[in-house]
Formats: C-alpha cells, structure tokens, sequence
C-alpha cells in the first residue's frame, strides 16, 4: 500500500488534482482511496457524481459506537472509496483534530484490511501546518507528499512552508518529499518560478498541469475529468501525472 499526501495552499486546485489523480489510477485498475482532510469536505465530491458524503466526524457524534465501515467510506467512481474526516466550523474548535480523529476512526474499523488499498491520497489543506493538518506527514500514515502550487507568491510561500514541514520531520523518518506539482494559472514566468522555488527546496517539478477549461465544465457535472472527459487533452495530462506519482512512489 502506498500512501500519498497532497498539500498546498487554499484553493490552488488540491481536490480536483487528487480527485482526477484517483479516478486516472482507479480506471487503470488499481484499488484507490481518498481521503479528504478538510473540514469543508468536499475533495471527494467529484468522484461522487457531485454529492457530498457524510463526514467521519458527524457520523461518530451520530452513531456513536454502533458506526460502522460502511457509514463513513463510500465507493465512488471506478469503486474508488472515498472517506472525508469533517472538522468543525472554521473558527471554532482545532481543525487538526478531526483529522486525527478520523484516521484513528478508520484504523479501529480496519478499514485498509478490508479495502486493501494499492493506494491512498489523503488531500490536505496547505496554509496550516498545525498538529492536525501535520498529521498524514508526522503520525506516519503518508509515505510521500506532494505538493501543488502554482507560480503565484502565496501559493510558493504556503509550498516553502509546507517543504521545511516535511523536511524537519522527515529527518526522523517519516513522510518524504516528494516533488512539487505545478498546477498553472498562467501568470508570465510562471514555469521558470516554480523551477527556481522548486530548487530552493531541493525538490523537482514532477508535472506541470495546464489551466484547462475541461476542469469546469466537468466540475459543473459533479464529475473529474477523467470520468466525464476521458479522451480530452486534459485527461491525457492527469493520466500522465498519474504515472509520474506512481514512479516515483514505485521507483519505476
Ligand atoms: P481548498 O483549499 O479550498 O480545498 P483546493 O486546493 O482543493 O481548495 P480545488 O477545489 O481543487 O482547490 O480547486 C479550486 C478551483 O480551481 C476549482 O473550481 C477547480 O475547478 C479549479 N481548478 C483547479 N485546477 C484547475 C485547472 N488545472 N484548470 C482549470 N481550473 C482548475
Ligand atoms: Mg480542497
């Protein structure tokens, strides 16, 4: 089982990117999982034909202990299972704790024994690398990060955050970085200042991902690209980028 945490900052494109990373490798056949690590709760959306899944953390204050496997992890597309850990309002309680929670949660009810996951992408929120948000890296549940930024300043500056992050605990054996993923936005020089950023924090770029209309009007189905696009340009990118996760995870 390979463990992938995505990071980076809010709103850079991290779900769609994780979504579309599972659909690619589900429809290639593996078995995948997704967990989203974000109070919002909307990173599997997409692999759910647009609808949103109850949280691990509502349905432990509903169910108590009668939860069961089944009430928290849900097939998506392609069988993917998708899994969102839920938090608290924005503003009240830590956010980190959900996902602590969570991840305890789903180890109590055996979930990767019954699943049995080639690989998990839990989709983390970037800007605060608090206890919680730290967890997939520290707790060691991901084996490697990567990270998605594009070349705007806050995007670079929460990805240099998020690197010294990883690089400090990494020393003690955890999580490894493992290459940073431009999703473009397409301001001028952008690929010349993610190399530089990419540089300054020893890693590479391990793909750049086109700004793409496809992402949206897939968005507006409630689907990724993959699923509602499968033979357009922007699918061939996330396939590829698929490919690369899994060299360099695999070391193929
Ligand atoms: P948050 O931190 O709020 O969870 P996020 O990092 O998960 O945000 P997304 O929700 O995946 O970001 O993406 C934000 C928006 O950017 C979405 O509306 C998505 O459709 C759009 N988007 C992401 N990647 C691309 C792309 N390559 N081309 C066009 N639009 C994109
Ligand atoms: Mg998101």
């Amino acid at each position: 089982m390979i463990k992938v945490a995505i990071y980076g900052k809010g709103g850079i494109g991290k779900s769609t990117t994780t979504a579309n990373l599972s659909a690619s490798l589900a429809a290639k056949g593996y078995n995948v999982m997704q967990i989203g690590c974000d109070p919002k709760a909307d990173s599997t959306k997409n692999l759910m034909d647009g609808h949103r899944i109850p949280t691990v953390l509502d349905q432990i204050k509903e169910k108590g202990d009668r939860l069961k496997l089944e009430d928290i992890a849900f097939r998506g597309f392609a069988s993917t299972v998708c899994v969102e850990s839920g938090g608290p309002t924005p503003g009240i309680g830590c956010a980190g704790r959900g996902i602590i929670t969570a991840f305890n949660k789903l180890e109590q009810l055996n979930a990767y024994e019954v699943f049995k996951p080639d690989i998990v992408f839990y989709d983390v929120l970037g800007d605060v690398v608090c206890g919680g948000f730290a967890m997939p890296i520290r707790g060691g549940y991901a084996d490697y990060v990567f990270i998605v930024t594009s070349g705007e300043m806050m995007s670079l500056y929460a990805a240099a955050n998020i690197s010294h992050a990883i690089q400090n605990f990494g020393n003690r054996g955890y999580a490894r970085f493992s290459g940073i993923i431009l999703n473009s936005r397409n301001i001028d020089n952008e690929l010349e200042l993610v190399q530089r950023a990419a540089r300054e924090m020893n890693t590479d770029i391990v793909k750049v991902l086109p700004r793409s209309h496809y992402v949206q009007s897939a968005e507006n189905e409630g689907k990724t690209v993959i699923e509602a696009f499968p033979e357009c340009s922007m699918a061939r990118e996330y396939d590829e980028l698929a490919d690369r996760v899994m060299g360099v995870c695999c070391h193929v």
